[in-house]
């Protein structure tokens, strides 16, 4: 009986919640109070002159979620707001190469208490853990150490006024996706990625569900990565498929925000490191990035200029 009562009590609550897995199931009335830790409200702070905070999620790898937020991100920054991009990613960031940033390390200020955001030749400013240690360098998040390093880096990153905050999350929904969401507290939106094929809806469904457990509100979805107008004869091709995005959208009731096609510039743009939507302007997919942008930013209540 005592192994039984010991079992529940482990599998009920061990009063942990900044680990535990089940923080957005759960009712109890001493949630807030247990998860109230000074970690956080130093999180809070930090994010408090930010007017809207939206995640970026996709239910796998390579769909293209970090191409999709540097390209709102420039896009938003492009029609006069004030951007940031948090890379949440610490197992394999990419920002600071897509954002032109690589080598470039975050500063301590001057008061020796926080990290300053690097910020591109836009004007847009980026954290990535990968700001914080040599180029070719490495660290190996382990348990624990996984967490409190994410939420020392937000509680420790300084961005200033800022409009937006774009947070490109890792891929999935697991620790490290659930760990942001329970840090910054008052997101305003998640922004879902997908390539058309049923594999990709799958996964994103997954990612909905997430936001919707967390209430987050579901901004929309965007399809990546469908057609490629060919080179040659201007015809489309679906490459992997096309309509994916709709279908989950129109099976989960969540809006579609549209359609990015495949085109190597954008990948191009990104080994550059500047954002597509920058570099060529008056191209579908940035006339694309642009209107998602501002269905976006209206979404929230932010009006861009
Ligand atoms: P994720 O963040 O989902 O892992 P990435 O944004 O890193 O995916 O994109 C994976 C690869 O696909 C990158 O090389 C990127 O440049 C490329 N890519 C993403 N979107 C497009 C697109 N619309 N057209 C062409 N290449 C793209």
């Amino acid at each position: 009986m005592a192994k039984i009562l010991n079992l529940q009590v482990t599998l009920g609550c061990d009063k942990n919640c900044d680990a535990c897995i089940k923080f957005f199931e759960c009712t109890s009335p001493i949630k807030r109070e247990l998860y109230d830790s000074p970690g956080l409200k130093k999180i809070e702070k930090r994010l408090k002159d930010i007017k809207y905070k939206i995640v970026v999620l996709s239910g796998k790898g390579g769909v293209g979620k970090s191409t999709v937020t540097a390209n709102l991100a420039g896009a938003l920054k492009k029609s006069g707001a004030r951007v940031g991009i948090l890379d949440s990613d610490f197992y394999g960031p990419s920002m600071p190469t897509m954002m032109g940033v690589l080598g470039k390390k975050m500063a301590v200020d001057k008061s020796g208490r926080g990290l300053v955001a690097v910020e591109t030749k836009s004007g847009i400013k980026v954290a990535s853990v990968a700001s914080t240690i040599e180029q070719q360098g490495y660290v190996t998040w382990m348990g624990e150490e996984l967490r409190w390093g994410l939420f020392s880096f937000l509680g420790e990153t300084q961005w200033g006024e800022l409009d937006f905050l774009l947070i490109d999350l890792p891929p999935g929904t697991g620790e490290e996706t659930l760990n942001v969401m329970k840090a910054v507290r008052d997101l305003d939106g998640g922004v879902m990625v997908t390539m058309p094929s049923d594999l990709c809806q799958v996964v994103v469904g997954r990612c909905i569900s997430l936001c919707q457990k967390a209430g987050t509100r579901v901004l929309g979805v965007i399809e990546n990565m469908g057609t490629l107008e060919c080179l040659k004869c201007g015809k489309n091709i679906d490459v992997f498929l096309t309509g994916g995005g709709e279908k989950v959208c129109s099976s989960t009731n969540v809006p579609f925000l549209g359609k990015i096609p495949l085109d190597p510039k954008v990948c191009d743009a990104s080994d550059a490191g500047e954002p597509f939507v920058l570099s060529y302007p008056d191209s579908k997919p940035s006339k694309m990035f642009m209107e998602i942008a501002k269905k976006i930013a209206e979404d929230v209540g932010y009006k861009l200029t």
